[in-house]
């Protein structure tokens, strides 16, 4: 149960490389990220397909939300640290869940993988038992173990909950429907635990807010949650986010928690003849290492639009228009942004860790190893890989644009992220020819960066081509996954629907 590496050595970047990124890649990746700011938002974004929890969903659909479900429970901590994939493969004729995270050392891989093992656990003996809990109690018997090891992540949903909840209350109208909602909010707000007591119990600590989660739940379809949408939906005409919708964020991802858990029990009856839960390994791999301090990637003066859209791909006409489209972008002050964008990322750059996201890591990893990503070598032959959040626009342009892979992941989301890099290449170090391999894949990842290039260009034409923002507030679902409800309370729109305003 060690941390898994790739095979081979890592084949460091080099200083070509390294300009490859200053002038293809992080410039205008920069600018996308500047004109997602500046421009209007664009309409609200659909939730995501794989979120609707559908009465319908296929066994392998149900599989997808079900191996969700486990990579949000790993994603410990807010910040990105601990943002999740998984996958369940057959390695060494075994069912294996793998998983990699963003950043994480191989201490906090073991603690991943403890929690894991024992949520798999209580699903497992409940398999074994000749005599089978009702799926109440199973429920319950997750959510304390997972609310235990997300604590740091619940009590940040807890402490946006309370502040907004007291904003809100104070900002309900006064008709007859506001006057309610404000009663309901304060009824909500009595049941948080207690915050600043931090000498509290944890097990005291957890229980009122399995309370709290569960009185969410109790508000869906309540006239609170019609108004609360109201206010929510207002919020975002308004261009920013306010505490409606930080609200509403903060009580779907608490009550995300009750979905997993009701997904993980109704997964153990569907595969309770499979090893699944009844014999299985559990395995992560090494997040990636940071670049080396002295990695300059990005230009310390700051480019213009203009400069960047001049070695945008496709013919001098093409670039003309990008060009006179950034010149209409000045009513939105584009120059100013993103000169003080680009000096507030020149300064950030040293503390920032460049990384192989969760989900890219993962595939690499199985790329890299015996079996690829062939649908032999998935459980049930699914080739699905789980996220603890919907990928971000770069994962998503490198698994599109970079390379074709047969392996689905959740729908995404139009985010991007100035952390994001390509996955590292490893060679065999151990035969003759090291070099002439490194060479080869050194050339193997500018064609890559090319492609991200060519992908993130296209990006930004799109945005300066319709100046609208293709911006999302959150990157995890306020909708959230959910596979059918098993207790048959027709609750699948009133879940999906209650908190969400849409
Ligand atoms: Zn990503």
């Amino acid at each position: 149960m060690a941390v898994l590496d790739f095979p081979g050595d890592m084949v460091p970047l080099d200083k070509e490389q390294q300009g490859r990124l200053r002038r293809d890649l992080h410039p205008a990746q920069l600018l996308l990220v500047c004109l997602n700011d500046i421009c209007p938002r664009g309409p609200p974004p659909k939730p995501p397909s794989d979120s609707s929890p559908n009465p319908n969903q296929s066994p392998e659909e149900s599989f997808h939300t079900f191996v969700n479900k486990l990579a949000q429970i790993l994603d410990f901590e807010p910040k990105g640290n601990t943002i999740t994939a998984l996958t369940v493969i057959l390695l060494d004729a075994k069912v294996t869940y793998v998983f990699a995270s963003n950043q994480r050392g191989p201490g906090a891989l073991n603690n991943a993988r403890k929690c894991l093992k024992e949520v798999l656990d209580i699903l497992k003996s409940n398999i074994e038992a000749t005599s089978k809990a009702p799926d109440h109690v199973i429920e319950k018997r997750l959510m304390d173990k997972i609310l235990w090891w997300n604590k740091v992540r619940v009590r940040s949903y807890l402490t946006a909950l309370s502040k907004e909840l007291q904003t809100c209350m104070g900002r309900c109208d006064n008709t007859q429907e506001g006057t309610k909602a404000k009663q309901a909010l304060a009824d909500l707000a009595s049941t948080l635990p207690d915050l600043n007591q931090g000498g509290q119990k944890t097990e005291i600590y957890i229980e009122a807010t399995v309370q709290c989660i569960k009185a969410i739940q109790a508000n869906r379809n309540s006239p609170l949650q019609r108004y609360i949408s109201a206010r929510s939906a207002e919020d975002h005409n308004m261009g920013k986010g306010g505490s409606w919708s930080n609200l509403q964020h903060a009580a779907g991802r608490l009550l995300s928690y009750q979905y997993a858990v009701e997904v993980l029990v109704h997964a153990h009856h569907m595969w309770a003849d499979t090893d699944l839960f009844r014999d299985f390994e559990i395995e992560s791999i090494r997040s990636s290492k940071p670049y080396p301090a002295d990695a300059n990637l990005l230009n310390p003066t700051p480019e213009t639009a203009e400069l960047i859209l001049n070695r945008a791909p496709g013919t001098e006409v093409h670039k003309q228009e990008l060009k006179q489209s950034a010149v209409e972008l000045e009513k939105y002050h584009l120059k100013k942004h993103f000169q003080s964008r680009w000096e507030a990322q020149a300064q950030a750059e040293k503390g920032m860790r460049r990384i192989v996201h969760a989900e890219i890591l993962l595939h690499s990893w199985l790329l890299a190893t015996e079996g690829g990503v062939r649908s032999h070598r998935f459980f049930q032959g699914w080739q699905y890989i789980g996220t603890s959040k919907p990928p971000c626009r770069m994962c998503t342009e490198y698994f599109t644009t970079v390379i074709s892979t047969p392996v689905q992941f959740r729908a995404p989301h139009p985010n991007s992220y100035l952390n994001f890099r390509l996955p590292d290449p490893y060679v065999d170090g151990k035969q003759k020819g090291k070099e002439q391999r490194e060479k080869q894949a050194r050339q193997k990842w500018c064609e890559d960066l090319g492609k991200m290039k060519a992908g993130v260009y296209a990006a930004v034409a799109r945005v300066l081509r319709e100046k609208v923002a293709e911006w999302k507030r959150f990157d995890s679902n306020t909708y959230t996954d959910r596979v059918r409800s098993v207790r048959g309370d027709g609750g699948d729109v009133a879940l999906l629907t209650s908190w969400l305003g849409r």
